[in-house]
């Protein structure tokens, strides 16, 4: 939790490292100059800046115009829009019919089937009676009759006389190319609540209009042919079979104020497959019938209406300035900058600079930094000559734990000749320890200790001079092996015990220390046991660990008064090396 706490109140910044070079610095500038063009050109050539609504429409189609045929076995008939529109008009589209199969006064009976729907017959038994399948006229009676000439086909009780007649060639309507239609199309654009529609002239300039792509462009009235030539069609050749035109409208508008523009533009394609012998079913046909009764016989004409159907289609979007788009468009256009950084760092990591250069470089670049979460301890045992790196182990005692990793032991003799030749001069006058605990710090190693913990025989311990501990990582002996204690070295007494070498010592970091307090003393002598043992630097940073031997022996010299010990800390020792003073209190 504090941890939380403290982490409220940080911030985290990043190091950078200042390469002065001219070269670097001039390629740096250039790459960024070079980026922001082109993010300045996709800016305002993709109008990023906009916020864009797309577009909703209706649309209404009339279609205007005469012709006069003169079809087969009928003879002339002028044809008007509700003719030649078809029985009904899709949605958003218009039909013109341009050629047609007209079968007269069709009535209900029996006749012969037409080839090829029907095959060829030479008697009734070719005939089956009741017969029909989806290429059938009727059904068929049993009977093979006369058909055409010398032909017989099996005869069918059906809508009589069956249809029989040939497309028309060329197109009966094929002058249908100069109808005129009249598109009307209204947009709406619901996010800037934008409305519009595509007649942007007057009425008296309306009605003598007519599209055209060059002069003429915004003119709602188009000439069928016109169309039908924009999409690169001849109106001839697709009066005969019919087909599928796309009239495209796009509405490509700007709707801020100075660059306020919002008009239609239209486009036209053929949208069926034009090529009749690569479709089974070329073209655009359909039948229908109108009914009458003579003297009480129902009869029927049948019409077969080839012709071109017309689909509207409606695209659009519209944009308007919006600072939150232009906001995050530059936001999203900031990554770009990295590219330099990556390009230039690449340059750096490869051929472009010498070996010594380049080791320079990233030795200044990247620091090497332990992950301090796992938490490393350092043991040093004195019947073995490597220190030990060991990861903190919650199931093992300190002394079973396996080392991760072993160091030559580098010992900082220049600190430790100081204090030698401290010691090779005689312990200088013990300096009066004030608040009268001179009584309480016991001079002698036979001292008893004040609140020793019962002393056992500990499974872990291999120099019999350990006390019991409940933590895991205190539970560290001298020695990996059966043998004598380190406490009992001459040197240890010497070094580590001595008030007057400890003294020195703190005075050698502080002169002018004021020596108050048994803990000082106690603590010097942790210090000074780490110093001796480990050296000033431990092996990845590892937090040293003294042996509970050690620990006890320093207590009994120099105890707490109220003979409390906090025992090791590891997160204080951690935050820095040294505080390896305060590690063992
Ligand atoms: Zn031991
Ligand atoms: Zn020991």
């Amino acid at each position: 939790m504090p941890c939380v706490l403290l982490n409220l109140c940080e911030y985290d910044t990043q190091k950078l490292v200042k390469i002065k070079s001219v070269k670097l610095g001039s390629l740096k500038w250039t790459l960024n100059g070079v980026i922001l063009m082109f993010i300045c050109i996709m800016l305002l050539w993709n109008k990023e800046y906009q916020q864009y609504d797309l577009v909703v429409s209706s649309v209404t189609t009339k279609v205007k115009g005469v012709v006069k045929t003169n079809i087969p076995d009928i003879g002339e008939v002028v044809w008007d829009v509700v003719d030649y529109s078809g029985p009904s008009q899709g949605k958003n589209s218009f039909f013109v019919a341009t050629n047609v199969i007209v079968t007269k006064n069709q009535k209900q009976g029996i006749c012969p089937e037409v080839p090829p729907s029907g095959k060829q017959c030479r008697t009734d038994k070719d005939c089956e009676k009741g017969f029909s399948d989806q290429y059938s006229h009727g059904i068929q009676t049993g009977a093979c009759v006369k058909f055409e000439g010398l032909k017989k086909t099996c005869e069918v009780s059906a809508w009589c006389p069956i249809e029989n007649k040939k497309r028309p060639r060329p197109a009966l309507l094929a002058s249908a190319e100069n109808f005129t239609v009249l598109i009307k199309n209204n947009i709406r654009f619901p996010a800037f609540n934008y409305i519009r529609r595509n007649i942007l002239m007057n009425e008296t300039d309306l009605k003598g209009c007519i599209y055209n792509k060059y002069t003429n462009p915004y003119c709602p009235i188009f000439r069928l042919g016109d169309i039908v030539s924009e999409a690169k069609e001849n109106f001839g050749d697709m009066a005969l079979e019919g087909g599928v035109i796309g009239v495209q409208i796009n509405w490509d508008c700007d709707l801020n104020s100075i660059f306020h523009n919002c008009v239609p533009k239209y486009s036209f394609r053929r949208l069926d497959e034009k090529e009749s012998n690569r479709t089974l079913y070329p073209g655009l046909n359909f039948r229908f019938a109108s009914y009458s009764t003579v003297n009480g016989v129902e009869q029927r004409t049948l019409i077969k209406m080839y012709g071109i159907r017309f689909d509207v289609m409606v695209f659009g979007k519209a944009g308007k300035f919006s600072i939150i788009q232009l906001i995050i468009y530059i936001g999203s256009t900031l990554s770009y900058y990295a590219l330099t950084t990556v390009f230039l760092d690449w340059l750096i990591g490869t051929g472009c600079y010498s070996k010594e250069a380049k080791q320079n470089y990233t030795e200044k670049k990247f620091e090497s930094v332990q992950d301090r979460e796992e938490c490393f301890l350092c043991v040093s045992f004195v019947d073995e000559n490597n220190l030990r790196v060991v990861k903190k182990s919650r199931k093992k005692t300190l002394q079973q734990t396996r080392p991760l990793s072993l160091h030559q032991r580098k010992n900082d003799l220049a600190s430790m000749r100081t204090l030698i030749g401290v010691l090779q001069c005689g312990p200088s006058r013990s300096l009066p320890v004030q608040n009268g605990q001179s009584d309480v710090l016991p001079k002698s190693t036979e001292t008893p200790l004040l609140e020793k913990p019962q002393s056992g025989c500990q499974a872990w311990c291999q120099c019999g001079c350990c006390q019991p501990s409940a933590s895991l990582h205190e539970q560290l002996c001298c020695r990996l092996s059966k043998g004598r204690c380190i406490t009992s070295s001459p040197l240890f007494s010497k070094l580590i015990l001595n008030q007057s070498v400890l003294e020195t010592a703190l005075f050698y970091v502080d002169p002018l220390a004021e020596l108050h307090e048994g803990t000082q003393l106690r603590h010097g002598a942790y210090a000074q046991f780490i110093r001796w043992r480990f050296g000033d630097i431990t092996p990845r940073d590892a937090v040293p660990v003294i042996p509970s031997c050690c620990v006890w022996r320093i207590r009994a010299e120099y105890p707490s008064p109220d003979g409390k010990y906090s025992g090791l800390r590891l997160h204080q020792a951690m935050s820095s090396f040294q505080a390896e003073v305060n590690a063992q209190t």
